[in-house]
């Protein structure tokens, strides 16, 4: 968690004063008393009683109130996306660092992947139809060596294209009358 709220409090710190505002905006929208922190009632309140865990790993220092800094945090999580685990009755809220994903809807969904936290995967805690599965940091890799290979395709067809309009016919043409000659 710690490293999730460093990442989240370094964005924050490169926000323009716009967003710095918006955040602040957020904040103080949920915080309905206007105390200064958010409590698990007004949590709640905003995102619903499924999240409660979430609420207790934001909240660092254990006091029961998000104080604007653990709410950054907050905010960055629910902004980024946050992944969940899908395993059967995962433990796990949300999944940091290294996770495994399901290879087929990651490819063929925009919108619904299917992510497992390690222990999940391992144990074969969970139900799906699909069974290829990668952990983030390989899929990046491949997702990246996927898309040199579509660049450098896109750029061989373009090349290919050039060379068919540059002599296409006249090629032909000669091949045909090579076969001529070797059948007579
Ligand atoms: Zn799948
Ligand atoms: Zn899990």
């Amino acid at each position: 968690m710690e490293e999730i709220r460093q990442v989240a409090l370094a964005y924050y710190h490169n926000f323009s004063e716009d967003e710095k505002y918006e955040a602040y905006q957020a904040f103080r929208e949920i915080d309905s008393n206007g105390d200064g922190t958010i409590t698990i009632d007004e949590y709640e309140e905003n995102f619903g009683t499924d999240h409660r865990s979430r609420f207790r790993e934001v909240d660092t220092n254990g006091d029961g109130k998000l104080d604007f800094e653990e709410f950054i945090t907050l905010y960055y999580l629910v902004n980024s996306g946050m992944v969940l685990c899908d395993g059967h009755g995962c433990k796990v809220n949300f999944l940091k660092g290294l996770y495994f994903t399901c290879v087929d809807c990651f490819s063929y969904s925009k919108t619904n992947t299917f992510d497992l936290c390690t222990s999940c995967y391992r144990y074969r805690n969970f139900l799906h139809n699909h069974t290829n599965f990668l952990d983030n940091h390989v899929l990046m890799r491949c997702k990246a060596a996927y898309l040199q290979d579509q660049l450098s395709l896109i750029t061989s067809e373009a090349i290919c294209w050039s060379d068919d309009q540059a002599g296409e016919s006249e090629s032909e043409a000669s091949l045909e009358d090579f076969d001529l000659l070797d059948e007579q």
